[in-house]
């Protein structure tokens, strides 16, 4: 097992080790869904992908869980502003409940097209009212939670760990109180772990609850449901940069105070996808989706590639020129593999086929560096020693990680063509079946010794021409 990874709990990279054996716990934040996934979300998701098979490749199983976060998001991330579901419902005029299976569809047939694995377990909130309610009242008994305005909050100040995997200052935690803004909390920090409908009149997503008719903060269902379904202890945790100071901090608060142990080994966190225009935000309306660079003529892949450009850690600067930049390489590769594909796969490679793969590998283990690995794929590629048999199999080993679905896309590419050329073939019949009702039967002949040529057979039937290739 050979894996570092930088865990942002001791900001430093580590050599990854699990808990059981080859087995690993994996949990990734998933969507909100009341609008389409941002291309920014859509590059973290990417990230979490690329983690996902470079610890297969280290020989692990992995249990990839993700929730759907599909209520009680507010428009800010410390309990300010509104329901992001109750919104948009507003907005588009359609229940929550119809707005959330929507965007769920919609976040996985992005995540589809760019060849982003399937979650082993993929998880609504909204199944999960009672494990929430279960861990609320886990924390009320421990002396963690105090109520105040109908709402159940999370106190910090019982908490001393408050903050530390994000190297919050709890001297200015502390001091923080003295600028309270929701005035029921003693301080601005802690979070709310249930709210009943004294917060919001309209709330359409309320459930019974020893508090009241409420619904869950949004932070508690990460921690409810990576807790069922990895256990109290787990391996890894993912998300975006963004989520370390207050999402995946409370996360930490509520799940350790309720256990009493260590939540999670290893932070994992994905550097932001940036606009020209400074951060891509999805409550702020204005962001890009995987669908519009598909309605400018783009493909999935050519995001997926573009992404593999930067390392996780560094933030990516979205522009339409390095897109193009990437749709052309990834043109090249596609291109360069078709070619090389023409003869047999090799069975095995040779000393520098297998060095360059190798080299591959240790990029991937050393902390994701798929940018490094990257010119280790285009060596193979360039290489004048290596067989071309050779080439498509150290390729396509790479590929497992990539992800650029360069088999598949070379079927694709053979059953266009084989498509395209059926279309050829039924146009020359049919010209020859005009030609004989004309009764030119000199071009008729003509036509089919073209299609002969072709390898195409034709054959008079009672029910009109049928051909075959042969
Ligand atoms: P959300 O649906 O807002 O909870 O975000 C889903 C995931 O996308 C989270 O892991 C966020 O940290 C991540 N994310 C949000 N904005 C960006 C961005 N501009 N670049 C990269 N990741 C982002
Ligand atoms: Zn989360």
């Amino acid at each position: 097992m050979k894996m570092k990874l930088f865990n942002t709990a001791t900001r430093t990279k580590e050599l990854f080790h699990s808990i059981n054996d080859n087995k690993v716990g994996m949990y990734c934040c998933g969507p909100t869904v009341y609008n389409y996934a941002h291309i920014g979300n859509l590059r973290t998701y990417i990230f979490e992908d690329l983690l996902r098979r470079a610890l297969e490749l280290d020989g692990y199983e992995i249990n990839h869980v993700m929730n759907v976060t599909d209520v009680g998001h507010l428009t800010g991330d410390g309990d300010d502003g509104e329901d992001k579901m109750v919104k948009s419902s507003r907005e588009k005029k359609m229940s929550v409940w119809d707005i959330a299976d929507f965007y769920t569809k919609a976040f996985f047939h992005d995540t589809q097209r760019l060849n982003i694995k399937y979650p082993s377990i993929a998880c609504k909130a909204t199944d999960h009212i009672q494990e929430m309610i279960d861990l609320v009242t886990r924390l009320e008994e421990k002396g963690y939670t105090y109520t105040a305005g109908g709402n159940v909050y999370f106190d910090i100040s019982k908490f001393p760990a408050y903050g530390k995997m994000a190297l919050l200052d709890r001297q200015e935690l502390m001091a923080g109180a003295r600028i309270l803004v929701d005035e029921n909390k003693k301080n601005p920090n802690d979070f709310v772990l249930w709210f009943t409908n004294s917060k919001f009149e309209n709330q359409a997503m309320v459930w019974d609850s020893p508090w009241g008719k409420g619904y869950p903060g949004w932070h508690l269902e990460c921690s409810a449901m990576s807790m069922k379904y990895l256990g109290e202890t787990f391996d890894i945790h993912c998300g975006g940069i963004d989520h370390i100071p207050v999402h995946h901090t409370n996360e930490i608060a509520q799940s350790e105070a309720a256990t009493g142990k260590k939540w999670v080994n290893y932070w994992i966190h994905g550097e932001f996808l940036l606009m020209d225009t400074g951060k891509m935000s999805k409550s702020k309306g204005s962001f890009i989706t995987l669908q519009t660079l598909v309605d400018e003529g783009y493909d999935p892949m050519d995001y997926r590639f573009f992404c593999l450009s930067g390392h996780y850690r560094s933030q990516l600067m979205f522009k339409r020129e390095s897109l193009d930049a990437a749709r052309n390489a990834r043109l090249k590769l596609v291109k360069k593999v078709k070619e090389f594909s023409k003869g047999e796969p090799s069975t095995s490679l040779g000393t520098e086929a297998a060095r360059l793969l190798e080299d591959f590998n240790n990029a991937i283990f050393d902390d994701l560096n798929i940018p490094k690995a990257l010119a280790s794929l285009w060596a193979v590629v360039k290489s004048d020693t290596i067989s071309d048999g050779e080439k498509i199999k150290a390729i396509f080993e790479m590929d497992k990680i990539l992800g650029l679905n360069l088999e598949s896309i070379l079927d694709e590419k053979d059953e266009i063509i084989d498509n395209d050329l059926a279309a050829e073939i039924q146009k020359l019949v049919d010209q020859r079946i005009e030609a004989k009702r004309a009764k030119d039967y000199a071009e008729a002949d003509r036509i089919r010794s073209i299609l002969l040529e072709q390898g195409v057979v034709l054959k008079d039937t009672p029910e009109g021409t049928v051909w075959e290739k042969v």
